[in-house]
């Protein structure tokens, strides 16, 4: 006989966690969440190696649109399980640190390049509105700016060409261009950077961002013994007879359920696999994260840096985290190690080889001065997430409205960073959120604000992010 539950969840990521949560404070006691591995998180959860380094899935930082998360987030670490940090971000090009926002500190370039980005910003005329990212950087950034910088590190973040990524993800994502600004500061070669003292973002001091998710796993486990089912890993969905079936032979019949996993893959194991060929209008990116455990100290210009972006050609990775400064317990002694973690997009346009992508970004590392030799390499570790970036191409949203009503008609809601497939709502925040705000739907009928309106709940920042 199969388990009967109201509610199924699939995936003990920040999705199904949000929801379980949600359901929980509303005292629904009728659900079931099913997780595939042995550990809640997802992608937002991080591993301890054999030799006491921690590694997040991608160097992860706290940004958040609802004050309940914040709230959430100081109830499951308290006030001294956190760490704070200035949310400082730095571009390594042309064998230098220029601060992010790029446009705004063109004069730590070479002369050439600060003319070419100058003049491609004058040129620039109100033309026909962009159709496509690709031609929105040129529109905004000029053709300067985009040849330096826009387009060679948004590919590498992408690993699409900017011409198959709507605009509509942009939202606040990117700072666009003050003229006036950019030449001033040119002139007068000022640094022109938004962090400071009051920009902040925060991590927990043990144990990684999964801290947090592993954390709130053992609250619900607590209150709600046997709910969270772990290493149950969703094989086959019947949305007819509302049966779910997991490969460890079980099967919950269940009235509601909600999925967390990508989206495409859900199609895969359900009996709408003919009806939604839509799914392969979906693109993705895969990530591959490369850690870097090192002995010694960080060199002299890491010292006080968290992250950094790398858009030439002489690294794989379009992004770097000196991931023992979020916290000294990331590695087993901070007075004789630190560590560094990069990540590398993939796809078909991008191709990476796993059998030769560590030994890539050493060299990365090297050639760009993250690191000065060899030798100071402990050991390394690495990770591979098929589905790393929801991209948002430009037919996705004519996808998902096939795939996400068809879905809903059956009392299935997919939620979350690849379940919604929502790019521009696909944070650790935004997705529990989403979790939250299904349960809600469910149990009050309230509207989910964040998948349907993506635009009006990041136009909201948080209490504690504001600051
Ligand atoms: C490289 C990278 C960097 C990131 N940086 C940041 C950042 O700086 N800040 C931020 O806020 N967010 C960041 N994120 C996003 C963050 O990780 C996600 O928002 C979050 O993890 C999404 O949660 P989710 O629950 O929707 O999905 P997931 O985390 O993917 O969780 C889905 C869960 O479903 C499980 N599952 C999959 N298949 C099955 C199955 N068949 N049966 C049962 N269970 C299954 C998985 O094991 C997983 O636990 C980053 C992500 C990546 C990849």
């Amino acid at each position: 006989m199969p388990l009967e539950t109201d509610i199924l969840i699939i995936g003990a990521g920040p999705t199904g966690l949000g929801a379980a949560w949600r359901l929980s404070q509303l005292e629904h006691r009728d659900w079931l969440l099913c997780e595939a591995s042995a550990e809640a998180g997802g992608l937002a959860g991080s591993v301890t190696d054999e030799h006491g380094f921690t590694w997040d899935l991608g160097g992860h930082v706290q940004f958040s649109h609802y004050d309940y998360f914040d709230d959430l987030m100081d109830e499951l670490l308290g006030a001294e399980g956190w760490l704070y940090h200035e949310r400082e971000s730095w571009v390594w090009m042309r064998d230098t640190f220029v601060p992010y926002p790029f446009q705004l500190n063109l004069h730590r370039l070479p002369l050439e390049d600060r003319w070419q980005c100058v003049r491609g910003l004058l040129r620039l005329k109100q033309e026909r509105s962009p159709e496509n990212f690709g031609e929105w950087i040129d529109a905004v950034f000029g053709e300067g700016i985009a040849a330096v910088f826009m387009r060679p590190y948004n590919f590498k973040v992408w690993a699409y060409p900017p011409e198959e990524l709507s605009r509509i993800w942009i939202g606040e994502r990117v700072a666009t261009v003050d003229l006036e600004r950019v030449i001033e500061n040119v002139m007068r070669s000022r640094d022109d950077v938004s962090w400071g003292p009051n920009n902040q973002f925060r991590f927990p001091k043990h144990g990684g961002t999964g801290a947090v998710w592993r954390a709130l796993a053992s609250k619900l486990e607590s209150v709600h013994p046997a709910k969270l089912k772990m290493r149950h890993k969703l094989v086959k969905l019947d949305t007819v007879g509302h049966v779910a079936y997991f490969d460890n032979g079980e099967r919950i019949r269940y009235r509601r359920l909600l999925s967390s996993i990508p989206l495409d893959v859900l199609v895969g194991l359900s009996d709408l696999t003919e009806k939604l060929n839509a799914a392969s209008l979906l693109l993705h990116s895969s990530t591959h994260i490369i850690g870097a455990a090192l002995k010694g100290q960080p060199p002299e210009s890491l010292r006080k840096k968290c992250w950094m972006y790398f858009p030439e050609s002489d690294s794989p990775f379009y992004r770097a985290t000196v991931f023992s400064h979020y916290s000294p317990n990331n590695v087993p002694d901070i007075n004789r190690y630190w560590s560094l973690m990069v990540e590398v997009s993939e796809s078909a346009h991008k191709p990476v080889h796993s059998e030769t992508i560590i030994e890539e970004a050493i060299q990365g590392m090297l050639n760009t001065r993250l690191i000065a030799d060899r030798q100071t390499v402990h050991h390394t570790w690495y990770r591979r997430l098929e589905h790393g970036y929801p991209t948002p191409s430009l037919r996705r949203d004519e996808a998902l409205n096939q795939m996400l009503p068809a879905f809903a008609e059956r009392n299935v809601l997919s939620r979350g960073r690849f379940g919604a497939w929502k790019y521009e709502v696909s944070n650790q925040d935004h997705s529990f959120a989403q979790g939250v705000e299904a349960a809600e739907f469910w149990l009050t009928g309230a509207p989910e604000l964040t998948v349907n309106d993506p635009d009006r709940v990041n136009s909201h920042v948080s209490r504690r992010s504001a600051h």
